[in-house]
C-alpha cells in the first residue's frame, strides 16, 4: 500500500493550488514543505520593502470567485505581510493546512521501476512512497550567498535577504552593508536607508530599474476590480507576460521619435511593468531600438540622482533595459541623494574578504553592524539540484541537467516517470506573472492525472524525442531575444553558484509568452498527450482520481 497517491513538494503559491486541486479530486495526497509554514517566496522574503511588482489583483489566484470577491487588496502592489496573510487565508478557507506537513525537507526522491512508485526520504527520518511526485519547489527558493573568505568570522549579524529574521531586525542607529543591486536590493535599499544610521551599497553591475508607482486601493476601486475580474484575467491570458500590460503594436521605427518619447514619458509615470511590457516589442529584439530606450532611462536616472558621478555608476553599460528582469523601485535613485547612503563600485574595488568587523575591499576596510546579502538565487534548477532525484536505472537528475535542463514542456522529464513539474525549468511560468503561469501548469498536470485515471494508466513518461524537440524550441526562442546576451537568472547565471558563472547560457525559461505556451499545452492535451508514453497499472492505484470539480474562473 502506498503512503500517498501523490506527494507535492513545496507549499508556496504553486503547492497550495496543486493540493487544492488534488483534494477536490479526492486524491490521497500531501504537501511536504521544508520551511516552518506555507507561502514559499512570501514566507521567506521578509526583507524591508518586499512586495509584489505584479498588480496585487492579477497576482492572486483566479480559481475561486468567492475568494476573489471577499479579499480586499489594500495596495496596488501589496507588501509581503499582506501577501503571506492572503496565502494563509486561502489555505484556511479551503481547509488545506491539514494536507500540509511543515519542517519536512525532502532529501531524496528515487523512482522504483519494479514497483512503479517514488520513494521519498524526508529530513525527519521517514521514507514515504507515492505514485506521483509533484514538484512545486519554487523558481527562486535556494538563496545563493557569495563565497568570500572570512564570512563566518563576522561578529555582527549577517543574512541573505531570503533568510531575513522572522522576528525582524532593528536597523536604527546601525551601520548596514547591502551587497547586490538586483530586484531584491532595489526594493530594500530605500527602506533600509530610512532607518539605518549608515547604509553602504556594494554594487558590482547596476541594473535598469523603473518606478513602481504604488498606491492604495480604495473600496470603490476594489469593487470595480471585482466587477472586472473576468475581463482582467482574460487580458492576462492573452498578453505575453500574463499581465494587464499589452505591448504597443506600433512598429518602433514607424512612429516618430516624438511619439516614442511621449509613450515613454507616459509609461514612466504609470504603475507596474508597463514601462517594460507596454513598450514597443523591438525593445526585446532590436539592439538599436533598445539602445535608444535605454538612453532615455539613463536620462531619467541622471535627473533623479544629484551627484553626477553616482548617477553614472548607477547606469548599466553592459546590457540594455529589459533584457534582464526589470526591478521596479520606489525612491531607489533618490536614496543615493541621502548623506547616510554610500555606493561602492565592487567592479572597481572588489570585496576580498569578510572581517570580524565588516568587509575588506581591494581599497580599504569598512565596519558594519549588519551585512545583508542580496546576492540572488540558485534559480530554477537549484531546488531540483538540492534533492537527490533519481529516475529509471538510477539516472541522477542533477547530473542530467549539469549543463542546463532538458524537459518536455517544462512539465515532465524523460527517464523520470510520474514526476510532474507544474512550474518546471523551461515551462512558461518564470517569464510571466508567476501565478498566472502556476494556475496553467497546475491545471495541465492535474488534467493529465485525470486523463490517466480515465484511461486506467498508472505510469507516464515523456519520450526523449519529444523532450529534444521542446528543448530545441526553448533554445530557438532565446535566439530571437536580446536577453540571450544578458547575465541574469533567465540565462541561468549566478556567480555564486558553481557551474552557473558567466560563460555559457542555460536554457532555463520558455520565452514564447503566455498565449503561445497555453496553446501548445492545450494542443498536446487534445492530441491525447502526444509525446508522453503511458502504461496501465493496477486500477486501484489510479481509481482515487475523481473528476475535475474546481470552479476556475480562468483555467
Ligand atoms: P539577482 O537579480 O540575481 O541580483 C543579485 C545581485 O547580487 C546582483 O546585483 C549581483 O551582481 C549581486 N551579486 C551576487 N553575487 C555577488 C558577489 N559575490 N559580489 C557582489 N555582488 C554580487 O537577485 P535578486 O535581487 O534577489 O532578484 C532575483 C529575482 O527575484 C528577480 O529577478 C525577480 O524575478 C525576483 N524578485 C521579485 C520581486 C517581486 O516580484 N516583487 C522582488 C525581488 C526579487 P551581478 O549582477 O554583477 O552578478
Amino acid at each position: 500500500m502506498l503512503d500517498y497517491e501523490a506527494i507535492v513538494i513545496g507549499a508556496g503559491v504553486a503547492g497550495i493550488y496543486q493540493i487544492k486541486r488534488l483534494v477536490d479530486l479526492g486524491v490521497r495526497a500531501t504537501v511536504l514543505e521544508a520551511a516552518g509554514g506555507l507561502g514559499g517566496t512570501w514566507y521567506g522574503n521578509r526583507y524591508p520593502g518586499a512586495r509584489f511588482d505584479s498588480e496585487s489583483y492579477t497576482y492572486g489566484y483566479s480559481f475561486s470567485r468567492e475568494l476573489l470577491d471577499e479579499w480586499h487588496w489594500k495596495e496596488r502592489f501589496s507588501g509581503q505581510p499582506e501577501n503571506l496573510r492572503y496565502l494563509n487565508h486561502v489555505a484556511d478557507k479551503f481547509d488545506l493546512r491539514r494536507h500540509m506537513q511543515f519542517n519536512c525537507r525532502v532529501e531524496a526522491a528515487h523512482w522504483d521501476e519494479a514497483q512503479s512508485l517514488w520513494r521519498l526520504e524526508v529530513s525527519d527520518g521517514r521514507t514515504l512512497t507515492t505514485r506521483f511526485v509533484i514538484m512545486t519547489l519554487g523558481l527562486l527558493s535556494i538563496p545563493a550567498r557569495p563565497r568570500y573568505p572570512g564570512m563566518e568570522s563576522f561578529k555582527g549579524r549577517s543574512f541573505h535577504t531570503f533568510d531575513w529574521p522572522h522576528e525582524g531586525v532593528s536597523l536604527a542607529g546601525k551601520k548596514v552593508a547591502v551587497i547586490g543591486t538586483g530586484a531584491t536590493a532595489i526594493q530594500a535599499i530605500p527602506v533600509i536607508a530610512d532607518t539605518a544610521a549608515e547604509l553602504t551599497v556594494f554594487q558590482r553591475r547596476p541594473n535598469w530599474a523603473a518606478p513602481l508607482n504604488n498606491g492604495p486601493i480604495s473600496d470603490e476601486e476594489m469593487a470595480d476590480i471585482r466587477r472586472r475580474y473576468d475581463e482582467i484575467f482574460a487580458t492576462c491570458a492573452r498578453t505575453p507576460g500574463g499581465f494587464e500590460h499589452e505591448p504597443d503594436r506600433r512598429g518602433f521605427w514607424e512612429v516618430s521619435r516624438e511619439e516614442r518619447l511621449a509613450l515613454w514619458d507616459r509609461l514612466y509615470g504609470e504603475p507596474g511593468f508597463g514601462i517594460w511590457l507596454r513598450n514597443f516589442r523591438e525593445i526585446f529584439t532590436d539592439e538599436k531600438a533598445n539602445a535608444e530606450f535605454s538612453d532615455y532611462i539613463a536620462g531619467r536616472i541622471r535627473q533623479r540622482v544629484k551627484d553626477p558621478a553616482t548617477a553614472e555608476k548607477l547606469i548599466p553599460r553592459d546590457h540594455g533595459f529589459g533584457v534582464q528582469r526589470v526591478p521596479l523601485e520606489t525612491y531607489y535613485y533618490e536614496a543615493f541623494n541621502r548623506d547616510n547612503v554610500h555606493l561602492v563600485d565592487v567592479s572597481a574595488t572588489p570585496i576580498v574578504r569578510v572581517t570580524e568587523t565588516g568587509l575588506r575591499t581591494a581599497e580599504r576596510d569598512y565596519e558594519f553592524d549588519v551585512i545583508v546579502y542580496a546576492t540572488g538565487f540558485d534559480a530554477i534548477t537549484g531546488a531540483y539540484d538540492h534533492i537527490d532525484i533519481r529516475g529509471v536505472d538510477g539516472e541522477r537528475l542533477a547530473e542530467t541537467w549539469k549543463d542546463g535542463p532538458s524537459t518536455f514542456l517544462g512539465l515532465l522529464v524523460a527517464g523520470f516517470p510520474n514526476m510532474l513539474m507544474p512550474t518546471g525549468p523551461q515551462s512558461g511560468s518564470a517569464s510571466v506573472n508567476f501565478p498566472r503561469g502556476i494556475e496553467l501548469g497546475v491545471n495541465w498536470c492535474t488534467d493529465l492525472l485525470i486523463h490517466m485515471r480515465e484511461h486506467g494508466q498508472a505510469r507516464c513518461e515523456a519520450t526523449r524525442a519529444a523532450q529534444a524537440r521542446w528543448s530545441k524550441h526553448v533554445q530557438d526562442m532565446y535566439a530571437m531575444l536580446l536577453l540571450r546576451k544578458a547575465k541574469g537568472w533567465f540565462t541561468g547565471y549566478n556567480s555564486n553558484v558553481p557551474g552557473h558563472e558567466e560563460g555559457r547560457i542555460r536554457y532555463v525559461v520558455y520565452n514564447g509568452g503566455q498565449p503561445k505556451y497555453t496553446a501548445i499545452l492545450s494542443q498536446v492535451a487534445m492530441s491525447g498527450y502526444e509525446g508522453i508514453v503511458f502504461e496501465p497499472g493496477d486500477q486501484r492505484s489510479v481509481a482515487s482520481l475523481g473528476r475535475t470539480q474546481h470552479s476556475a474562473v480562468s483555467s
